[in-house]
């Protein structure tokens, strides 16, 4: 199928309260501009680098989430026009995030990113360190910074059983938090367990090879 049946196909999926986030990491210019012409206008990108450049060449309405680790010393380079970062998994980065807003005098939107798959996974916050930052930041330590979700990612398995498991951890959180602060997306799902995410809760899905074909590498 080509990228725009593909992304047809994937939004008539998608019930109506729930955000695509499309994740063009990999991809070239010219297939985002595809997408954003049927009317797409967040994309998600892993890689600052990557990001950057492509912010740059195209219109400057999308609103791009960056999803992938962030190291502290890169921070500087999308804190002028990032939307959102799904990906904050330390105090450190959010720390950094919140200094480098306050010099653009913007506020950034970020998630938590929580650990939640069985399977060791390199990045992500355990939920007490999630509880602890989120106290922080409803007392007020990070003026800058809008903590206004959790993002989490499934284990990479065929087991919808587990899958679920995990998504539901995560709903859980999110309701908790919800008392405290009303929060405006739970972010879970890839092209694979999308509908599970959806079943699950999920109000924001992170879809990328669905919609713009397989990535030559794992990223
Ligand atoms: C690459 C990536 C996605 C999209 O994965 P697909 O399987 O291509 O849909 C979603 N979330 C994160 C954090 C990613 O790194």
């Amino acid at each position: 199928m080509s990228i725009q049946e593909n992304y047809h196909h994937i939004k008539n999926q998608l019930p109506e309260h729930v955000q695509l986030v499309a994740v063009s990491k990999t991809h070239p210019v010219s297939a985002i501009s595809e997408v954003y012409d049927l009317g797409q206008r967040i994309f998600g990108e892993n890689k600052v680098q990557e990001l950057t450049e492509k912010h740059s060449e195209l219109p400057q309405d999308i609103q791009w989430h960056l999803i992938g680790h962030l190291q502290t010393n890169k921070v500087k380079y999308i804190a002028g026009f990032i939307d959102t970062i799904q990906s904050v998994d330390s105090e450190k980065i959010l720390k950094e995030i919140n200094k480098e807003a306050a010099k653009h005098n913007r506020i950034i939107k970020v998630l938590l990113q929580v650990k939640i798959a069985e399977e060791d996974t390199k990045y992500g916050l355990t939920e007490d360190e999630a509880r602890e930052l989120f106290r922080q930041f409803l007392k007020g330590t990070f003026p800058n910074i809008d903590i206004t979700g959790l993002m989490g990612m499934a284990t990479f398995t065929d087991d919808k059983a587990q899958i679920r498991k995990e998504f539901m951890n995560l709903k859980t959180l999110f309701d908790d938090f919800s008392r405290d602060k009303v929060l405006e997306t739970l972010s879970m799902g890839m092209s694979d367990d999308f509908p599970v995410a959806i079943e699950c809760g999920a109000n924001s899905v992170r879809v990328g090879s669905a919609i713009f074909g397989q990535r030559d590498y794992a990223s």
